[in-house]
């Protein structure tokens, strides 16, 4: 029996996370959520499942719950979220957060020991390489989340590094794919959020759009796998069947195929190196009609430029772009952004960074928080309204 904490249990993969852990109850038990303030629905899992920890980022909602559910011990902030994943009942943790509130959380998880399932690309782009030294240096295991680096992930399973030539991360294009600068120019919030394959929040559907969430990517494999940049591609297959390929030095390529379900990823994460039956439907392969494959348009979709560019540069330049690029969605998912001016924002924010080479966790975050206040006034600056 794995026991299971999961951060950010009321969003997009902590609910297929909690779908998965109910569906195989003599593998895997629910020992802890958290969530930064949606109290109902956690009060709803808290319903469902019983788990003992429980954890709100927001302590005035914390302590509504707890008079909400009469659950007499909620935790709260960071120090709840560190008690929660360092708690011993706890074998495996889920981080399902985006936000960078997760990054000391889940130091802290690895450095106790526990088991990673990660699903926040943002955190190996912030700190990967910090990350991945710690995993190494406390003998536990991260597995991702994230469809393409799970495909990946079971594809390299037995091959050697030196076997491998590149690895190729597939995306859908996004809605935006395929569509003329002029309808970019003046796309709507609703067709950016219409994601054409894949249900999930709001933040990672505008990266889709842009294909930020490509350029997270490059650089999330870039510290899973261990490889350089010039091993890394990425390629657009809008069918979004085949979620990534390891392409061998004899040529031969080995791809990961299914139906675009997060429930398939999550729970490989959790039951690896085990396979388990799914509730997730299987893929017809008599039924696709085509399996197309292009280029990515770097002039067209910027965001992805940019991410790789960061990359190059390395050190702190990536979790500059990160923050950077948190804001600039966030603000034109409320209206104070045009779609256009994202990649605009991220770019200036990284022509005034003056990266460190090897930051620590605590560089890491002043970075973070630095490119965060220059994308806010650059913003700010640029269109009042
Ligand atoms: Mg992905």
């Amino acid at each position: 029996m794995r026991r299971v904490a999961v951060l950010g249990s009321t969003g997009s993969v902590g609910r297929n996370t909690l779908d998965v852990i109910a569906s195989h109850p003599d593998q895997l038990q629910l020992v802890g959520i958290a969530s930064r303030s949606s109290i109902e629905l956690l009060a709803q899992q808290l319903g469902q499942f019983h788990p003992p920890l429980v954890c709100v980022w927001d302590e005035e909602k914390a302590t509504q719950l707890s008079a909400l559910t009469g659950c007499p011990r909620v935790g709260s902030g960071l120090e709840g979220l560190i008690e929660l994943v360092t708690h011993p009942s706890v074998d495996v943790v889920v981080v399902a957060t985006s936000g960078r509130d997760a990054l000391i959380p889940l130091v802290r998880a690895i450095q106790a020991g526990k088991r990673i399932a990660l699903a926040s690309k943002e955190l190996l782009v912030m700190a990967g390489a910090l990350i991945m030294r710690l995993v190494q240096e406390h003998c536990t295991s991260l597995v991702p989340i994230d469809s393409e680096h799970a495909a990946l992930f079971q594809c390299l399973q037995g091959i050697s590094k030196d076997h491998v030539a590149r690895l190729i991360i597939t995306g859908s294009g996004g809605p935006l794919w395929g569509a003329s600068a002029e309808t970019v120019a003046h796309v709507t919030l609703a067709q950016v959020l219409a994601h054409p394959k894949w249900q999930m929040g709001p933040k990672i559907t505008v990266d889709s759009a842009t294909l930020m969430n490509k350029g997270l990517e490059v650089i999330e494999a870039q510290w899973l796998f261990g490889l350089p940049l010039e091993q890394l591609s990425v390629i657009i297959h809008p069918e979004a069947v085949v979620h990534g390929l390891v392409e061998l030095v004899d040529g031969t390529l080995l791809a990961q195929m299914s139906v675009c379900d997060m429930r398939l990823p999550i729970q490989y994460a959790l039951s690896f190196p085990e396979r388990w039956d799914t509730l997730s439907s299987r893929l017809e392969l008599t039924r696709l009609s085509a399996l197309r494959f292009y280029e990515p348009d770097l002039a067209q979709f910027p965001c992805l430029r940019l991410a790789i560019e960061a990359a190059r540069a390395g050190g702190s330049m990536c979790a500059a772009l990160n923050g950077a690029n948190d804001v600039a969605v966030a603000a034109y998912l409320e209206d104070h952004l045009s779609f256009a001016d994202i990649p605009r924002v991220i770019a200036e924010t990284l022509e005034q960074h003056r990266p460190l080479t090897q930051p620590t966790f605590d560089e890491v975050l002043a970075v973070d928080a630095w490119s965060r206040n220059t994308a806010q006034e650059l913003i700010h600056s640029w269109s009042p309204r």
